[in-house]
């Protein structure tokens, strides 16, 4: 086919050739005969150039194609073709593009597109109720100064991929669990989850428990009360004797439980504060626990507290860490057998944390248990625990505190060599001070 149309303009340009061959014989003036039939020929292709590009600049429309033949009648349509393939594919892109706008559009969530500065690029229908950012106003702004939340600039700026909670800064009622997802280059997805539903049951679980171990505490104090009158009196008919000291024994573990839940409670309802923060000597803490607990156990465990770096001070509220000090070291004691070494240090890392570790060479725990440790009353020998006196709260209530603190719990352990628990606390909760 192409060849034909090649043909055409081959015979076109003999045609001219031999217009001016003709010219030339009629008149003798070859030369100028040649150059007019060939200035005719070059006005004819400049004049389809022009009508090509005319038509281009209007659009390329095929309704107005330029009437042609020969090869300028193939160029048209190879034009016409690539337009027609271009335009179904910005159709079929188009469609898609409507599709996907349409699944963010009604997904359940705010989703603000963020770019360079964390400018706001595209928002969709939900960022107007649960943020308050309407992409017709507020393209180009910096999400920073229209939710000002500290925690939003801390999420913002550390660019990590957790999710944080806040109460939207227009209607507290609201809470928003935020995410950043960094996509490619500067373009990053910011989301936002209603969650006040599940935030309100949730405190209404802590609730409930904050008021039953409230109003369980008093009952309690009274009933122990008479159980210790009834232990030291002696008209008790013997045969009562071991009820009563039963009794006596359920009745301080019940008030165990009732305090650790309601210290429970009041680490979920309260957030660290500044003037709680005091500059705490861990290894003078980690001293007197350990000397407690020999002293209640008879020197039952060796101790190894070489490592501890009396030096390194640890910046937290101090009944708090008491009791993750205590309640690891008091485990170990607790959950090993008597005669195996119990190790504790204390000291600065490299990455400028500060560990506190307890290990033990006691049974270990297995494996398939290690991750439910910390929940509430979970207990690895339910029978072990309650012999040793333990609630199943303790280690709930150190992963609450490390939490507060900014740090984060570690719990390795092999069955038969034995467990170490670790805490590592931010560089910044640490400092180094000068031994006096
Ligand atoms: P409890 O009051 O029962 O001690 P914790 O929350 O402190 O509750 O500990 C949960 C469980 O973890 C314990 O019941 C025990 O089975 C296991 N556990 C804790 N520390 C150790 C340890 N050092 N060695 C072995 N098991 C341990």
């Amino acid at each position: 086919m192409e060849h034909d149309y090649w043909s055409l303009e081959r015979w076109r340009f003999a045609l001219v050739l031999f217009g001016g061959f003709l010219g030339g014989v009629l008149t003798g003036f070859w030369l100028v005969s040649f150059i007019i039939a060939l200035i005719g020929y070059i006005a004819w292709l400049l004049f389809k150039l022009q009508q090509l590009h005319n038509w281009l600049e209007k659009g390329g429309k095929t309704s107005s194609v330029p009437d042609s033949d020969g090869i300028w009648e193939r160029i048209n349509f190879h034009i016409r073709t690539t337009q027609k393939r271009s335009n179904r594919r910005k159709e079929r892109m188009g469609t898609l593009l409507k599709r996907f706008q349409g699944i963010i559009t009604n997904l359940p969530y705010a989703t603000v597109v963020l770019t360079k500065n964390n400018e706001i690029d595209w928002a969709n229908k939900l960022s107007i109720d649960l943020l308050k950012i309407d992409i017709k106003k507020d393209r180009g702004q910096r999400i920073e100064n229209l939710i000002r939340d500290p925690k939003v600039q801390k999420l913002l700026s550390n660019n990590k991929q957790h999710e944080i909670e806040i109460s939207a800064s227009h209607d507290k009622q609201l809470k928003l669990a935020l995410q950043l997802i960094p996509i490619e280059g500067d373009l990053k997805l910011f989301i936002a989850r209603d969650i006040s539903e599940r935030v309100h049951l949730q405190q209404m679980r802590r609730n409930f428990i904050a008021n039953a171990s409230h109003e369980l505490r008093t009952p309690l104090t009274v009933i122990a009360g008479y159980l210790e009158m009834l232990q030291i009196d002696e008209d008790v008919p013997k045969n009562l004797i071991p009820a009563v000291n039963s009794a006596s024994e359920q009745s301080a573990r019940m008030q165990s439980i009732i305090e650790d839940l309601l210290t429970l409670s009041r680490l979920e309802n309260s957030e660290l504060t500044e003037d709680e923060i005091e500059v705490l000597s861990l290894a003078e803490i980690i001293h007197s626990i350990c000397d407690d607990e020999n002293a209640l156990d008879d020197n039952s465990h060796p101790l190894d507290l070489n490592e501890l770096d009396e030096s390194l001070k640890l910046k937290g509220a101090e009944l708090e860490i008491v009791s993750v000090c205590s309640n690891l070291i008091h485990n170990a004691f607790r959950y090993t057998p008597v005669g195996t070494e119990i190790k504790i240090i204390w000291k600065k890392l490299i990455s400028g944390e500060g560990l506190f570790s307890v290990i033990d060479k006691g049974q270990g725990i297995a494996p398939e248990h290690l991750a439910h440790l910390t929940e509430r009353f979970y207990r690895v020998d339910k029978g072990r625990s309650q012999e040793a006196g333990g609630t199943g709260l303790g280690l709930a209530i150190v992963q609450h505190i490390i939490q507060r603190h900014g740090g984060r719990l570690e719990i390795k352990s092999t069955v038969g060599e034995g467990s170490t628990f670790s805490v590592y606390f931010p560089a910044q909760r640490v400092l180094v001070t000068e031994v006096t």
